[in-house]
């Protein structure tokens, strides 16, 4: 069983960012990373709208950046994933990961939202297949395709103008007849000569041939009609839901699962803060995640420090040294 002082839950902005203020604050800090380290934003190609990059930034490249960032003040990440939790006994909090067992002061927690599925026939079967939730990662493969893209929101829009670059066609399945994406989106996505849009319509089966998706059904929601779509892939940009699940109902979450905290960041749970979309449904930004992680990462240390100024503090070993010029 390893002790820290403050343990940080998911590596997205909000976590990394929250682990560069409490490795700064000279306090010992791990960040259980989860399997996609770097969360959503990592699989997002460019960002344009986090500040400090003129010329914008690929995910990837941010999220590298600050993990480098906290690691040159001494926070550790732990490449794992987080399987069992116990704040029920109060601080300092038993977190088990796959591979460790960690006692931690503090937890802060950034533990994301993961993407949407459509739940319809096909989709689970072919995953990596022809059905992907990350245009990044999977655009590659359709160099020349023709791909359907769900969703109408800020996700669906920008993933599809990105997917552009590789798809012959990227046709836009809608629910509704208006769009949720921001007016820049929406003018830029319905001025491309490659995109198209198919409104008041869902999928209700994702078809395939050989093991790749080879067709979609479709099924207008005004008039009823269905017909079948060929296509060689299906992207699901439909929102996402928090990772709460692993907390097993030890913290306190609204009716669709998001954590809630108080106007400092603190969740139920004396000395447990969490940031980002975890608790965050709203604003959902790179940026905005970064600011949660940072004000919940001030209130973990203040909170730390009050520990310590009442001797409930057990002595652990801490980060030695800070880098000069910080
Ligand atoms: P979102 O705004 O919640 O949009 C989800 C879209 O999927 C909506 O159009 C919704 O339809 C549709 N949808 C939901 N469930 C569906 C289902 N079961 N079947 C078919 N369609 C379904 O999610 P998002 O686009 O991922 O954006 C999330 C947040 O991140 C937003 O706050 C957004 O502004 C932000 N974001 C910002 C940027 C940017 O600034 N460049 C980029 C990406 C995301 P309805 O419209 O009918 O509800």
């Amino acid at each position: 069983m390893r002790k820290v002082r403050v343990l940080i839950i998911g590596s997205g902005p909000s976590g990394l960012t929250a682990a560069l203020y409490s490795a700064r604050a000279q306090l010992s800090t791990v960040v259980i990373t989860g399997m996609q380290f770097g969360g959503q934003i990592a699989t997002t190609h460019d960002v344009d709208n986090f500040p400090g990059f003129p010329d914008g930034v690929q995910g990837p490249d941010l999220t590298d950046k600050m993990r480098l960032q906290a690691e040159r003040f001494g926070a550790e990440m732990v490449y794992d994933i987080v399987t069992e939790i116990d704040f029920a006994g109060g601080s300092p909090f038993r977190v088990k990961t796959q591979n460790e067992e960690f006692l931690a002061d503090s937890v802060i927690v950034t533990i994301g939202a993961s993407p949407r599925r459509l739940n319809v026939p096909g989709e689970n079967e072919f995953i990596g297949r022809g059905v992907s939730w990350c245009a990044t990662c999977d655009g590659f493969f359709f160099r020349g395709k023709d791909i359907l893209v769900v969703g109408g929101g800020d996700s669906a829009l920008q993933e599809a103008i990105f997917l552009t670059k590789f798809a012959s066609t990227v046709t836009i399945v809608h629910r509704r007849d208006e769009l949720r994406a921001s007016v820049a989106l929406q003018s830029r996505a319905l001025n491309h000569e490659k995109i198209r849009f198919i409104y008041d319509t869902v999928i209700d089966e994702i078809k395939g041939e050989n093991g790749l998706v080879k067709g979609a059904v479709l099924r207008n929601l005004k008039t009823g009609a269905v017909e079948e779509k060929p296509t060689d892939g299906v992207f699901i940009f439909i929102g996402y839901t928090p990772n709460s699940a692993v907390f097993n109902g030890q913290l306190k979450t609204d009716p669709a699962g998001y954590v809630i905290v108080d106007n400092r960041m603190a969740t139920n749970i004396d000395g447990v803060f969490a940031g980002g979309e975890i608790h965050d449904d709203v604003f959902r930004q790179a940026i905005t995640a970064s600011g949660q992680g940072a004000a919940a990462a001030l209130m973990a240390v203040n909170w730390i420090g009050e520990r310590e100024g009442l001797g409930l503090l057990q002595p652990i070993e801490e980060p030695a040294t800070v880098p000069a010029g910080s």
